[in-house]
């Protein structure tokens, strides 16, 4: 079978063809933080899930390109910013780093890039000028410039393709100012808003007068700018298919930037929230938990990662601390069975068992459902624990299994207990010793193992390659 996934523009479950001739590489952008706090599990929930389904096409062979933006302009910041009486840069500077020591903390591999919406206001210029050009872009009385959906509508696109709009209500030209809205102030929005008194230095010059520019043009320009005008996956939370995803749509093909026929994104796909105790998670219930107050509570980035991959995305998920506890317990109970497996498998090393490749495989094909994926592991852990129990396991066959557990989890992403995962720095010292091995330059790689161990860093070999342990 092949990979099949929900596309949000489809409202359907679809084969997952590449853009690509050659099927091989695969462009994806997922909207990233907003930096004006924190970041709460829920946010979380979405990242680990975009995480997911990188590692996914990974491991079905693809070569792919992520891109994750970093917003870091948009009206909760500017507010934030005014409040604090800092400059933008130093208040989400601060925000910007605690999420992608976050994202670590999660397992969460890097993006390949981690464009910052105040270094692209050029290319979201550009876009502007190009819908400005079309006609599909006006400035009001107040200065700012905003996208005309009649206009838009005019030129034989279509306004409403992730969602079902009704469009009886809307007023010809009435607009809305603010990032956010709702379905009900369907509206022209904002893509570039004049300089007003509370946005202190916060603006940049433009061809419309000075100002910032609107959140949704900031992702067009970002994702057109590093996977070009047609790529093949968007994802983000199920809050941004409307407005945001849908305002992106439509300036990024009102720009006409597009070979005919090719459409802005192939596939769209969206991460449904998390609740908490069942409730939707808020500052005034009580309910509101960022990483980081989890991790003071004393669970591990592990543990919340597991939680946050076994249920499946298009489902709203609850979490609870009890959860949490679970997730402890079940990780233990994996943990044993890997343990023992290692240890009867010694340095045996053995192809991997397909079979359990093959039913992994089988159940992420499926809209990626973790749940199942999660099922087959774990009935392959009680299979391993009876064969354990009445002595009939050879070391050839608990090779076999770690082997094809080490291909899953290059999907899952959680690594052995007490294994923590390397800064990117590291890595690249590692990378450097073993170019420095390979090349016969001893003096040189013995110079890095012990630049690795001033960090804190320890390089064990083993039969399957180095690894690195924490001192
Ligand atoms: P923000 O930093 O607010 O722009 O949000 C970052 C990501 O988190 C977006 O993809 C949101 O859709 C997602 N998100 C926000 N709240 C939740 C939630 N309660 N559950 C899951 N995802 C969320
Ligand atoms: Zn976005």
């Amino acid at each position: 079978m092949a990979l099949q996934i929900f596309n949000t523009l489809s409202r359907s479950v679809e084969e997952f063809i590449p853009l690509d001739p050659n099927h091989k590489e695969v462009r994806m952008y997922c909207c990233g933080p907003t930096v004006y706090d924190f970041g709460h599990i829920g946010n979380f929930r979405t990242f680990v899930f975009t995480d997911l389904v990188r590692r996914y096409l990974q491991f079905r062979g693809y070569n792919v390109t992520h891109v994750m933006n970093v917003t870091d302009v948009e009206d909760k910041i500017i507010k934030r910013v005014h409040e604090a009486g800092t400059t933008l840069r130093q208040y989400v500077s601060k925000y910007e780093d605690a999420f992608l020591e976050d994202l670590q903390t999660l397992r969460c591999l890097r993006p390949h890039h981690l464009p910052r919406a105040t270094e692209h206001i050029p290319e979201m210029i550009q876009i502007i000028d190009a819908l400005m050009k079309r006609g599909i872009a006006y400035k009001a009385a107040d200065g700012s410039v905003y996208f005309s959906i009649e206009k838009y509508q005019g030129c034989g696109c279509r306004y409403g393709q992730l969602v079902n709009l009704n469009f009886d209500e809307m007023r010809v030209g009435e607009r809305v100012a603010s990032d956010e809205y709702t379905k009900d102030s369907l509206a022209d929005f904002a893509l570039w808003k004049a300089r007003v008194p509370e946005d202190g230095d916060v603006f940049w010059p433009s061809p419309w007068g000075e100002g910032r520019p609107g959140w949704h043009i900031e992702c067009s320009a970002m994702s057109m700018k590093l996977l070009g005008p047609s790529f093949d996956l968007h994802l983000g939370g199920e809050d941004l298919a409307f407005p945001h995803h849908e305002d992106e749509i439509a300036q990024s093909e009102g720009a006409a930037l597009q070979q005919p026929g090719q459409k802005f994104v192939k596939y769209w796909m969206h991460g449904a929230h998390l609740l908490v105790e069942g409730k939707k998670m808020s500052k005034s219930l009580g309910n509101f938990f960022t990483l980081r107050d989890l991790l003071g509570k004393g669970y591990g980035g592990r543990e919340i990662r597991y939680l946050l991959s076994s249920s499946h995305y298009r489902a709203t998920f609850n979490f609870t601390l009890e959860g949490l506890d679970g997730a402890r317990i079940a990780l233990a109970r994996l943990d044993e069975c890997l343990g023992k497996l290692q240890e009867l498998a010694g340095t045996t090393s053995a192809p991997a068992d397909q079979k359990f490749l093959d039913a992994f495989t089988a159940a992420l094909d499926d809209d990626l459902n973790v749940a199942a994926a999660w099922g087959v592991v774990f009935e392959w852990v009680s299979e391993m624990n009876r064969l354990f129990a009445v002595n009939q396991l050879s070391p050839t066959q608990a090779a076999a299994a770690l082997a094809a557990w080490q291909q899953i989890d290059s999907v899952f992403g959680l690594g052995r207990k007490g294994e923590v995962e390397a800064p990117p720095e590291i890595l690249a010292l590692l990378e450097q010793r073993q170019a420095a091995r390979k090349a016969k330059d001893f003096k040189r790689s013995d110079a890095v193992r012990d630049e690795l161990k001033a960090k804190g860093w320890l390089i064990e070999d083993t039969p399957k390659g180095p690894r690195l342990k924490r001192l």
